[in-house]
């Protein structure tokens, strides 16, 4: 029997496919799982393609050890969605197909597991009717796997016994009873016949759209094809209800359609999964499943190969899931697509938006993008009717309006408090006063976690720095250390100045640690909770968190980021905004965009379910961005910030890329980055390129590695990438053995 030549893809930083043999009778699709041996290892791979010959001698090929039949082939716009990727980010194709796939199908000797015979069990008609009923009351336990049975449509035999010990052995009494019916089925198979996923016709609780909502999601109900939708709508617009609406119609409409929803962040995820397991029917849970690095590894295989296998219908997740293989994707949702949480800062460097939109026009689907504060890439797009732009102007609650933005100038004396109050000014205590004598939740925005930013000597001017990097410690009042928040080194507080030894030492600025303290001492009867990195370290604690809000268990909610984006907080009336003026004086070109979006996210927290009020503490009330956000003016503020990017030339009205070195030296890393910059000189096409000299990165040392970067910028996208495509081979055959790493970013967002 002949033997063919199979190509497969290894995770390797190597940009090449390695070749095995394969008996013809194994029949070998591009697309399957394969493990090969690979040295003295064996490694999950993808096999790439099919040939007749390879350049490598037939004695020294190696056998292919297991071909994975059970698991479908990645279909041909997979591999075509990572082939872009790998070649739109300037990386080898093993670096963008094996860590897209779960941790655990990469490791064959699992393989058998994930597609082993499954038990599940549901409820017969009969059963549906009489076994409530015919439960003693007493049996709590009991009842809860029936009321499940019933909920979940279907339950597997080990999501039964996670509910009661005795639980295989009460199905089967039940099943003889003729209430209950037992399947096997094979996890792997394709989506079955009567699977279904609709609005639920009784639970359905649906509010009648407003007239916009409607309007908006008549146009995504009717688009065909590639259709990038822009939803720009205030916060509070209700945008999940047509997303919901629009999902709810084309799974209905087509039963082996798949959707695909993108949320920037994982604390995210559990309140649009349980709004759309509350609004929707499905016959199996596993119709909807979510996509994110917070699943334990067995969880994520199985989403992955739901999704994979068609079973899922709506995947929700975070960036990583738009890498996911949906053979049925018929539509796309991005929400709040402005985030830069969507874009992956290591390893394959890309935008999770960007890719939804490749991956969008490449299966020729509607894509709809949703955010109240557009990127302004996006919002350019729409402009030049690239993208339909659908408006939700009014919040979707009929009683609740936009909340009263106000500025508290703190450069007027009287407007701060005299005692230390960490900086909250006396018109924001004053309010924080007023909701809680009547009952009603604040949320004070703070976006820096720990105690203080730094720790100094008052008398030699000393701060204390990480030993790694070129960076202060932040004091951490409450864990009693130092921590470096670039390489988390941490070591305890000093009580003397390492420098002259005087023990007067200051903590620098205020973080959100040390605003709850004071908050504590300045209203004792408040009920204050801190939403930080810091507190919610543990795994579900952040949600434990979240739900004492909804609970109303809170009077005061102190945060980052982390509380600004997307939750929907229905009692908070009050948001108090401190320190947001460091941004505006930022080297960043990017710093008063995302701070805008920042801030109107979080002013967008408040009054939810009614009235509401921000207070913004500024020192320039004046500053253009101050005035758009009081005016919940999101087109003005790009109008104006667009022009000046136009003017400079900034994206989006150029293209961008960086080359970081890392070396033990900054001049290693500058050596590095000159010998790149000579070699990119005499690259055809490099006159459409413009070369910014290379300059040590604004946080230069990071666990003793020094970084430098060189950024290169072009009016043409097609150039950049030509240009970049050559560079990068110029850039391996370098001699480079004192850097210890090099990469190119494509459309970095931070600098
Ligand atoms: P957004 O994502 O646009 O900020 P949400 O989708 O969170 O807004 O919706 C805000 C609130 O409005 C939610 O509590 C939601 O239940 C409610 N809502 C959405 N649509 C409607 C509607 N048509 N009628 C009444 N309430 C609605
Ligand atoms: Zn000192
Ligand atoms: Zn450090």
């Amino acid at each position: 029997m002949s033997d063919i030549i199979v190509r497969v893809v290894l995770e390797s930083p190597v940009p090449v496919l390695f070749d095995y043999r394969c008996a013809a009778s194994m029949e070998p699709l591009p697309g399957q799982l394969v493990r090969v041996p690979f040295g003295k290892r064996h490694l999950v791979g993808v096999v790439w393609a099919l040939a007749q010959h390879s350049e490598i001698p037939q004695g020294r090929l190696r056998k292919i050890e297991v071909l994975w039949n059970e698991c479908p082939p990645l279909t041909e716009q997979w591999r075509a969605l990572a082939t872009f990727a790998a070649d739109y980010y300037q990386r080898a194709l093993g670096e963008v197909v094996l860590p897209a796939l779960p941790q655990s199908l990469r490791d064959a000797s699992r393989w058998r597991r994930f597609f082993a015979a499954q038990h599940i069990y549901r409820l017969s008609p009969a059963g549906i009717n009489e076994l409530p009923a015919a439960l003693p009351s007493q049996a709590s336990a009991m009842r809860r796997l029936a009321t499940a049975l019933r909920e979940a449509g279907e339950l597997t035999a080990s999501a039964a016994r996670a509910l009661h010990p005795q639980a295989i052995k009460l199905l089967n009494t039940w099943q003889h009873a003729g209430w209950v019916i037992h399947q096997t089925s094979a996890a792997g198979q394709g989506s079955g016949e009567n699977s279904t996923l609709a609005i639920d016709p009784i639970l359905n609780t649906a509010p009648e759209l407003t007239k916009e909502q409607a309007i908006a999601l008549k146009a995504i109900n009717a688009a065909s094809g590639f259709t990038p939708f822009l939803l720009h709508g205030v916060t509070g617009s209700g945008k999940t209800e047509v997303y919901l609406r629009a999902l709810a119609t084309l799974l209905a409409s087509n039963p082996s359609a798949q959707a695909l929803v993108l949320v920037p962040e994982i604390n995210l995820t559990p309140q649009f999964e349980a709004f759309f397991r509350a609004r929707l029917t499905a016959s199996t849970t596993e119709m909807l499943v979510t996509l994110h690095s917070g699943l334990a590894e067995g969880e994520r295989a199985r989403a992955w190969l739901a999704a994979h296998t068609g079973r899922a219908r709506i995947v929700l997740g975070t960036r990583l899931a738009v890498l996911a293989s949906l053979p049925q994707l018929a539509l796309i949702i991005v929400d709040e697509e402005h985030d830069t949480a969507y874009k992956q800062q290591e390893k394959l460097r890309y935008s999770a938006r960007d890719l939804a939109i490749w991956r969008a026009k490449q299966l020729n689907i509607p894509i709809v993008l949703g955010s109240a504060t557009p990127a302004l890439e996006t919002w350019r797009h729409a402009q030049l009717k690239h993208y339909t732009c659908l408006t939700l102007t009014h919040r979707a609650v009929a009683e609740a309006v936009l909340p009263a933005t106000r500025l508290i100038d703190m450069s007027i004396p009287k407007h701060r408090n005299d005692g230390d109050l960490a900086g909250l000014s006396k018109p924001l205590l004053d309010a924080l006063r007023a909701r809680l004598a009547c009952g009603e939740q604040s949320l004070i925005f703070l976006n820096r976690r720990g105690y203080a930013p730094a720790l100094a000597c008052n008398a030699c001017g000393w701060v204390a720095g990480c030993i790694r990097c070129s960076t202060y410690l932040v004091l951490h009042k409450q864990e009693r250390s130092m921590r470096c928040h670039h390489c988390g080194w941490h070591t305890r507080i000093p009580h003397a100045c390492a420098e002259c030894g005087n023990v007067d030492l200051a903590p620098l600025g205020r973080g959100t640690q040390q605003l709850e303290e004071r908050l504590a001492h300045a209203l004792p009867e408040a009920k204050i909770l801190r939403i930080d990195a810091d507190s919610t370290r543990r795994k579900g604690s952040a949600q434990t968190l979240f739900a004492a809000v909804a609970a109303g268990e809170v009077d005061i909610l102190i945060g980052t980021q982390m509380i600004a984006k997307g939750h929907d907080f229905q009692r908070v009336t009050l948001v108090g905004v401190l320190n947001a003026d460091i941004a505006l004086f930022s080297h960043d070109f990017r710093a008063t965009e995302r701070l805008f979006a920042q801030l109107l996210q979080a002013s967008g927290r408040a009054g939810r379910a009614g009235h509401g009020e921000v207070l913004i503490q500024t020192r320039y009330p004046q500053h253009p961005l101050y005035q758009a956000l009081v005016r919940h003016d999101y087109v003005g503020f790009a109008k104006a910030t667009l022009a000046e990017r136009q003017q400079a030339r900034l994206p989006p009205f150029s293209y961008q890329a960086l080359l970081r070195a890392e070396a033990r030296t900054l001049e290693a890393a500058f050596n590095f980055l000159a010998r790149a910059a000579s070699a990119l000189d005499t690259l055809p096409g490099a006159e459409h390129v413009t070369r910014y000299e290379p300059v040590p990165m604004i946080v230069v040392k990071v666990m003793h590695v020094q970084r430098a970067q060189l950024l290169l910028e072009s009016t043409s996208r097609i150039a950049l990438q030509s240009v970049l495509r050559a560079w990068q081979s110029h850039l391996h055959a370098l001699k480079i053995k004192d850097v210890l790493r090099w990469s190119i970013e494509v459309d970095p967002l931070e600098f």
